[in-house]
């Protein structure tokens, strides 16, 4: 009888936590690729997760190690149920010709939940993708995507000097920090429908690549000294559904930072069609050990 009544208020517990209306945001981290700190996929999917819970109707999962899997047998086998009713999904990984979404039946998996209205976000590494295969569909479900040596990589401290009205943008200020800020992003063509949302200008050292991988200089990005260069932007669909790339978070840190977190928050709020509220998703700021957490293992 006891027992009977514990699971039942647990049950309880959980629709009152979880319910039909919540929105469903998708959160993907991929498999562990660099040092400690860096492309922190896990860690960081989870934090946000953290900060999300606390937002009233929305439901975060996250799921860790790439492209969701299930054990089949002894087999591991895609697990697309995870995708089953979401409003957003996060693409949080190591992107290039080993992206997730371009492996197997990901590309269709995902453009049917695009067909649906669904959001997608693409953060860091995620936002690059072969041209000839998951660039023509980046294209039209948000609006651009890294091209492998027409974008450019380099680590500097961008300066967000002023930021365009959008609720993505809601509450955020003007910040800096360093980050791999990817620029030179292959947009639509003439950015048709494509919202900058974070806008800064590379010196010309930066423009030098001497820290992008591969490394430059490359031409054409010299050549265009002086002109500000879009770090992540937004679009809303012709089916209904909104994209948002996101070029920075290669430092794990910089979720620390109080301005960088909560546009990352407002967007994947936004990708939902939720209201972003005034002032921004709120969040706590995360301790030096909260940062520390759920790191990936050192690898050998
Ligand atoms: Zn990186």
């Amino acid at each position: 009888m006891k027992i009977t009544s514990l699971v039942c208020g647990v049950l309880l517990v959980a629709l009152v936590l979880t319910s039909a209306a919540d929105k469903k945001i998708v959160l993907v981290a991929g498999r562990p690729s660099h040092g400690p700190g860096d492309h922190e996929f896990r860690a960081g999917a989870l934090l946000l997760k953290s900060c999300l819970d606390k937002v009233p109707g929305v439901n975060a999962v996250v799921a860790s190690n790439g492209w969701p899997t299930k054990l089949d047998g002894d087999k591991r086998i895609d697990d697309n149920s995870v995708f089953d009713g979401a409003d957003a999904v996060m693409l949080f990984m190591d992107g290039g010709g080993g992206h997730p979404a371009i492996k197997g039946d990901h590309l269709r998996i995902l453009g049917d939940l695009m067909k649906k209205g669904g959001g997608l976000g693409c953060y860091h590494y995620a936002v690059e993708i072969p041209k000839d295969k998951g660039g023509p569909e980046s294209l039209e479900w948000i609006g651009g995507y890294y091209e492998d040596r027409w974008s450019t990589n380099p680590h500097w401290d961008a300066d967000i000097k002023t930021l365009p009205k959008h609720p993505i943008t809601r509450g955020v200020q003007p910040f800096h920090v360093v980050d791999e800020w990817y620029y030179n992003i292959r947009f639509r063509p003439d950015m048709k429908g494509v919202t900058p949302i974070l806008v800064a200008k590379p010196s010309d050292e930066t423009r030098e690549g001497k820290t992008s991988s591969p490394r430059g200089p490359y031409p054409h990005i010299v050549a265009a000294s002086g002109r500000e260069e879009v770090l992540a932007w937004a679009v809303e669909r012709d089916d209904g559904g909104r994209g948002f790339g996101f070029t920075g978070a290669h430092f794990h840190k910089n979720f620390g930072n109080d301005n960088f977190r909560k546009l990352v928050l407002n967007s994947l709020v936004w990708l939902a069609k939720m209201e972003v509220p005034a002032d921004g998703v709120a969040s706590a700021t995360p301790t030096a050990d909260e940062l520390k957490q759920n790191l990936d293992p050192k690898r050998k």
